[in-house]
């Protein structure tokens, strides 16, 4: 391992309180030194990976270009360090465990007998190491979920102290750490901070560095408090307050010298200093909350609340801001059950106020002719529509079934009699299902596809061969494909081998923007630059806003 160098970033107290996007920015400022940075996400629990998981429980599930299913911090590296990540990068408790017990399998441990500590670890460093081999990256940075003190992530810990050992120059720990100011008490306390430094002390790691959360800026007194409790330079303890954009996170810690702190204590020079992207990005988003656009994210919501959407769609809102940054205008996005139209139909007419409307990606018939009747709502009203996914298979079966007039039009993934299934699964991954071979029968990860010129989408990439991300088991019916062009809606966007229907629109002279992509485009959206099809949405939204 040498010649790299290695971050972890651990969490102290409890977690939720931006360990993530803490990791994300650290990666962004080092590469704004000039370093080529990568990163790896652990997660402890037991599942192999997150498409087994409930999104509106823990989050969203990031896909990556090789078919990867995430978690949501992988969609942070991404955007913050403008990096595309490959499954090394991501590493769980099942995975590493998987691992050795084939190895063991393989008599690759020849006659010894496999122990928890150390080949656990031993395999967790393995993975860091190639992944951080495979990236040629100079400095990887490890964010270990969950907490310190947990049962979960002692033998990630244990990885740690073991690398410390051998590479003390080479690797540095990072604890991301909450700082409660209690309303009754009004002032800050360190306490949990120090418990928790003594926890992971407990398990051999001493932290370099304290990046304090809190929801002000920390005082001098509580940054002193915080070094010599916790055995930390006080250049050392990096006051995180809240703050109304996460973007904003590179410069506060560059406020704090944090890039300068690291580098010397990984023994390097900064090659160059050069912010001046994010220092535009924050500009132009202050900017931007002096002109809003309101958009309406239909969706199958049943009193989950805000709080736990925004980390199941978190990729899909920041596509929609990262359009709005570029615009010049704030996205402000309302949730919206579409079980209502169902219940109370004249409901519908109250997505009128909305600038624009999407649908975005889900499974289940749950919602499902409500958002069929959102989506007629925009294509009859102009209000510009994109949908995503299940959104763009929605839309084509809306078609079908009010423009073509084939009533019965349906998916087969909740109706699998139905007389038009406009939507259905194709015939290879039929083969999986039967064998209840779930993981295998979605269509994961980078697929290339060809635009028509002379489209919306044809012109808003600017190209004719794109590549975008999937995560779905059913496609456009080749079958009914050439009737529903004939019927006015154009396939702007097919596989190379023109089978399968990747982008929906109706024309420019018919509808402001009535798009679909089976896609997920929010996934190869970033701050610093804008996905364009989010672009053309929320641009269409925007003129629409404009003209009420
Ligand atoms: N349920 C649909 C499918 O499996 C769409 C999935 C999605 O929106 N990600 O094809």
């Amino acid at each position: 391992m040498e010649n790299r160098k290695y971050i972890f970033v651990i969490g102290g107290v409890m977690s939720g309180v931006g360990k993530g996007t803490s990791a994300s920015s650290i990666g962004a400022i080092l590469k704004a030194r000039g370093y080529n940075v990568t990163a790896i996400k652990i997660d402890p629990y037991v599942n192999v990976d997150a498409g087994t998981m409930n999104p509106t429980e823990h989050g969203e599930v990031f896909v990556l270009d090789d078919g990867d299913e995430t978690d949501q911090d992988m969609g942070n590296y991404e955007r913050f360090i403008d990096i595309t990540l490959s499954r090394e990068s991501y590493m769980t408790t099942g995975r590493v465990y998987e691992s050795v017990i084939h190895r063991e399998r393989n008599l690759e441990y020849a006659g010894k007998c496999v122990q928890v500590v150390p080949h656990i670890p031993l395999e967790v460093i393995d993975r860091i190491v190639h992944a951080s081999n495979k990236a040629k990256s100079e400095i990887t940075l490890i964010e270990i979920g969950g907490t310190v003190g947990e049962y979960e992530n002692v033998l990630f810990l244990e990885a740690i102290r073991m690398m410390k050992v051998k590479n003390p120059d080479d690797v540095l720990t990072v604890m991301v750490s909450y700082v409660p100011c209690p309303n009754k008490i009004g002032e800050m306390k360190t306490k949990p901070t120090q418990h928790a430094v003594r926890t992971v002390n407990g398990a051999g790691i001493q932290p370099d560095i304290i990046i304090a959360r809190s929801e002000v800026p920390m005082d001098q007194k509580r940054k002193e408090k915080i070094s010599m409790f916790c055995s930390v330079p006080e250049e050392c303890v990096i006051s995180a307050p809240d703050i109304e954009t996460v973007y904003e996170i590179p410069q506060n810690f560059e406020r704090d010298n944090l890039s300068k702190i690291i580098l010397k204590k990984l023994h390097l020079k900064p090659k160059k200093s050069d912010l001046s992207d994010w220092e535009d990005l924050v500009k132009r988003v202050k900017e931007s909350k002096k002109h809003k656009v309101k958009i309406g994210i239909v969706g199958k919501y049943f009193g989950t609340g805000d709080f736990v959407l925004s980390d199941a769609y978190i990729s899909v809102i920041e596509a929609i801001k990262h359009a709005g940054f570029k615009l010049g205008s704030k996205a402000e996005l309302d949730w919206i059950n579409s079980e209502v139209f169902e219940k109370e139909p004249e409901k519908i007419e109250e997505l009128s106020q909305y600038d624009g409307v999407l649908v975005p990606g889900g499974f289940g018939g749950r919602g499902i002719e409500g958002k069929i009747k959102a989506i007629q709502f925009c294509r009859e009203n102009k209000i510009p529509y994109f949908g995503i996914c299940y959104g763009m298979q929605l839309m084509v079966v809306e078609y079908a079934r009010n423009v073509l007039g084939l009533q019965e039009a349906h998916t087969t993934e909740i109706n699998s009699d139905t007389k038009h299934p406009i939507i259905d699964i194709m015939p290879e991954q039929k083969k999986h299902l039967e064998q209840k071979n779930y993981g295998g029968s979605m269509r994961l990860g980078a697929y290339d596809a060809i635009l028509e010129k002379g489209t919306i989408a044809g012109a808003a990439y600017g190209k004719t061969k794109i590549s975008e991300r999937h995560r779905h088991r059913y496609e456009v019916n080749p079958k009914y494909v050439e009737r529903i062009e004939k019927a006015g809606l154009v396939f702007s966007g097919k596989s190379p081998n023109g089978i399968l229907m990747e982008i929906a629109e109706l024309p420019k002279s018919e509808h402001p923007f009535f798009l679909g992509a089976q896609f997920h485009p929010e996934f190869k959206s970033s701050p610093l630059k804008s996905h364009p099809l989010f672009y053309e949405f929320v641009k269409a939204s925007k003129a629409r806003g404009e003209k009420k």
